[in-house]
């Protein structure tokens, strides 16, 4: 496809899209009910029904039946862990030697024109920013992501919530598989900017920060602290009246959905003329400006703030502006501080 139909490249080879990001118009006011309808597909497509059914195949064919699970077993565990690991190599491995390695779509909609592992970088295990993400999804994340899937289980097999059916309160299950991706972006904005904060930044969050350039393997590259934060967010269904396939589909949706924003390309092209969009800008510019973006949209939480980068020449000028008065803030504070 012809990716400047879509977007400009810049003389750096960097490539930006013609529209600028945009926040979903759920919480517009006032409401804009064509607006929402107009959006209400890509609320469904093609992420959160990719995320939903990988959901029902693991409560269908991965997860062992209640009687296993009330009892912490090696063996269920073990499997469990394997095959979630298998998964994620699988799903993020395959989108990275689509993209990285065989770079099939050459650098058509990437927004950073280099390619992560081009130079040997210090800063990464082994010098090698791949291998390095990689290393961290799986000997940090996914015994977090498996361990807080056991919690799940366990404590719903072992009754210490109670499990709803989905055949008592079809409509109360509706309700709740719309608002998890607004649980989803509230408990990662919350826990985001929290991380953001200097202290943890510099213990907590930088290694996340490290991939500057991100690739699918950057997604769940993150400081074991950040893993238990991010995962945590499927133990809200211990707290809400829930039952385990809804839990599982929140965690999928932060361990799959993960991929998104950090793929790294605007489009994915599935063939000679079509392309799935990647809603990883907004992201994009986060881990390239690291103060703007906390949040993925859904909820305009940076509109609200301030902190909202939509990619524009306005956008960068707003940014530039707030840094502007921080620093100017600072240097009042560090000439009172002397002049006492
Ligand atoms: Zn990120
Ligand atoms: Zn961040």
């Amino acid at each position: 496809m012809d990716d400047l139909l879509f977007g400009a490249r810049d003389k750096r080879g960097d490539w930006k899209p013609k529209e600028p990001a945009v926040s979903a118009p759920l919480f517009r006011f006032p409401p804009s009910p064509a607006a929402i309808l107009r959006w209400l597909p890509h609320y469904f497509l093609p992420y959160n029904v990719a995320w939903a059914a990988s959901a029902y195949v693991w409560w269908r064919w991965v997860i062992p039946d209640p009687q296993t699970t009330q009892t912490l077993g090696f063996a269920w565990i073990a499997r469990l862990f394997a095959i979630n690991c298998l998964a994620v190599l699988t799903f993020y491995g395959g989108v990275e030697l689509r993209l990285y390695w065989r770079r099939t779509q050459a650098t058509r909609f990437k927004y950073d024109a280099r390619w992560p592992a081009e130079r040997r970088d210090p800063t990464f295990f082994f010098g090698r920013q791949d291998l390095d993400n990689a290393l961290r999804t799986f000997v940090s994340g996914m015994p977090i992501w498996t361990g807080v899937e056991v919690l799940l289980l366990h404590a719903f097999a072992a009754g210490w919530v109670p499990t709803l059916h989905f055949a008592d309160h079809p409509v109360y299950f509706a309700a709740l598989a719309l608002f998890m991706p607004v649980l989803h972006e509230t408990h990662f904005y919350l826990v985001h900017r929290a991380i953001h904060w200097p202290p943890l930044y510099a213990r907590v969050h930088r290694v996340h920060h490290n991939s500057i350039n991100a690739s699918p393997w950057s997604s769940l590259s993150m400081h074991p602290v950040e893993h238990l934060a991010y995962f945590a967010v499927a133990l809200w269904h211990l707290v809400l009246p829930s039952n385990p396939l809804m839990a599982i589909y929140q965690l999928h949706y932060a361990g799959f959905g993960a991929i998104v924003g950090h793929v790294g390309f605007d489009k994915i092209e599935v063939g000679a003329d079509a392309a799935i969009d990647s809603h990883a800008y907004i992201h994009y510019l986060h881990h390239k400006h690291f103060e703007v973006n906390y949040g993925d949209g859904l909820v305009p939480f940076d509109r609200w703030f301030g902190t909202f980068h939509d990619g524009s020449a306005q956008g960068e000028a707003a940014m530039q502006a707030r840094w502007e008065k921080k620093r100017a803030l600072a240097k009042a504070k560090e000439a009172a501080k002397a002049a006492r």
